[in-house]
């Protein structure tokens, strides 16, 4: 099963987003730089098991660069309102904001998606997102 490389679900907070562009180009230990990032260490340790940048040293310590870090949760945010939608939620082109879909509707689309269609309980406006097929929304 290989649907989980091709779907990041990192789930990057708030104060993640904005404290990493302050790290420094230094290496940190998993313990610092979740300390820098006010963020379990576990979580973080979770991170560099899903592909955050990270060096072993022969002794077997994580060592983690704060910039090269920096760098990897921007790509990460990049993908992140399509990953962050929870079930049932959509994203609102015209409010820009993920709303919850009112009267959603699913459509057969390519391969294993489906595509739902339904209203922004804002401004009506139509929503659609993408989900897989197998998913119980
Ligand atoms: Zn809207």
């Amino acid at each position: 099963m290989s649907q989980e490389l091709s779907y990041p679900c990192i789930k990057l907070s708030h104060i993640v987003i904005v404290k990493a562009p302050g790290l420094l180009p230094m290496l940190y230990t998993v313990r610092e730089l979740a300390d820098e990032l006010s963020m379990p260490e576990q979580t973080l340790r979770d991170w560099l098991l899903r592909g955050a940048p990270h060096i072993r040293d022969r002794l077997g310590h994580i060592w983690v660069n704060g910039q090269t870090f920096a760098a990897w949760v921007l790509s990460q945010r990049k993908k992140a309102p399509r990953s962050r939608l929870k079930p049932g939620e959509g994203y609102c082109m015209v409010c820009n904001r993920i709303v919850m879909v009112l009267h959603p509707i699913r459509r057969p689309s390519t391969g294993r998606l489906v595509y739902i269609q339904g209203v922004c309980p804002h401004c009506n406006g139509k929503v659609s997102r993408g989900a897989r097929r197998d998913s119980a929304q």
